[in-house]
């Protein structure tokens, strides 16, 4: 599971930080793309980044703001020209609806796949399946936003290969017996038990993908023991108060919302255009003197989750 950057600016690209749009790369886990917001030249930041519009499943969009929005149509209207017809769920806040028929509507355009839109009103589970399930609650910015958190649910024990071929057996034919852990009879007569052949549950992974906002509550229930959260931190920690004019958060501000939640890592993005890439690291480092595993993404980084 990874997560790539695709955009880390606030408001309005600049030449080194395109704006909001972040992959989590679930090729591995289910062969899909999820993408969190889809600012301006997602599309072209997909391409440069070698993701596939044709593998993405999922598009949660934590609000409606241009710099989160503005590359939706392009997204969606390029797949329709791809080979690929699977199904894409778009989750984002009420309106997103009219701004899809709108926008289809006035540039003649439409969509070959069919496109599942949940609109979000209230917090709550938004998604679920045997691998993964998805909550949301709304954040504190000017208009409405969500936050979500992704929970993998625990993964089931493999096979330890090694041992059973210390033992001489052959595994083909009893591969699903033995992973779902039953006694099997083997040809030789020999009876083995699947549980001794089976390791550890790998505990599912948690992640919280927070939207524009300033410091709330439910940030910090959202985030609560991931093992990585992303935030935004708009701004240094001297302008304090024209982030909270703004509904937006500092450098301290998102660390403090870690250490609070408890998280074990955090990525801040959405970084103002005032900053160049060179004070990522001034940035970075305020943001360090409260919550110590803190990251500062940039265009194209990837985190292994
Ligand atoms: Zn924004
Ligand atoms: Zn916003």
């Amino acid at each position: 599971m990874n997560l790539t950057f695709l955009g880390t600016s606030a408001g309005c690209p600049t030449a080194e930080r395109n704006v909001s749009a972040i992959i989590l790369d679930l090729l591995q886990e289910r062969g899909r793309l999820w993408l969190f917001d889809c600012g301006e030249a997602t599309q072209m930041q997909m391409q440069k980044a070698k993701f596939s519009l044709a593998k993405l499943e999922l598009i949660c969009l934590t609000h409606l703001h241009g710099d989160h929005l503005f590359g939706l149509p392009g997204v969606l209207t390029s797949r329709s020209l791809m080979q690929n017809q699977s199904a894409v769920t778009l989750i984002a806040p009420k309106g997103i609806k009219q701004f899809i028929e709108t926008v289809t509507s006035v540039s003649y355009s439409w969509l070959t796949y069919p496109l599942n839109i949940i609109e979000l009103e209230q917090d709550g589970m938004v998604f679920e399946d045997e691998q993964f399930c998805i909550e949301v609650k709304q954040l504190q910015h000017r208009v409405p936003c969500f936050g979500y958190r992704i929970i993998e649910k625990d993964r089931p024990p493999s096979l330890m290969i090694d041992k059973l071929k210390q033992d001489n057996i052959n595994i083909g034919p009893l591969y699903a017996q033995l992973k779902q852990g039953k006694a099997v009879t083997l040809d030789d007569g020999r009876v083995i038990n699947g549980l001794d052949y089976l390791g550890k549950v790998k505990p599912g992974r948690k992640l919280a993908i927070l939207g524009d906002t300033i410091p709330c509550q439910a940030s910090i229930e959202l985030a609560k023991d991931t093992d990585v959260m992303v935030h935004e931190a708009t701004q240094e920690n001297a302008l304090q108060d024209t982030a909270l004019d703004r509904g937006h958060s500092t450098t301290v501000q998102a660390a403090t919302i870690a250490k609070q939640a408890h998280a074990k890592r955090l990525i801040i993005t959405h970084i103002s255009p005032r900053y160049s890439l060179q004070d990522s690291t001034k940035l970075v480092n305020e943001a360090k003197t409260v919550f110590a595993n803190t990251e500062i993404a940039c265009d194209l980084a990837t985190f292994q989750v």
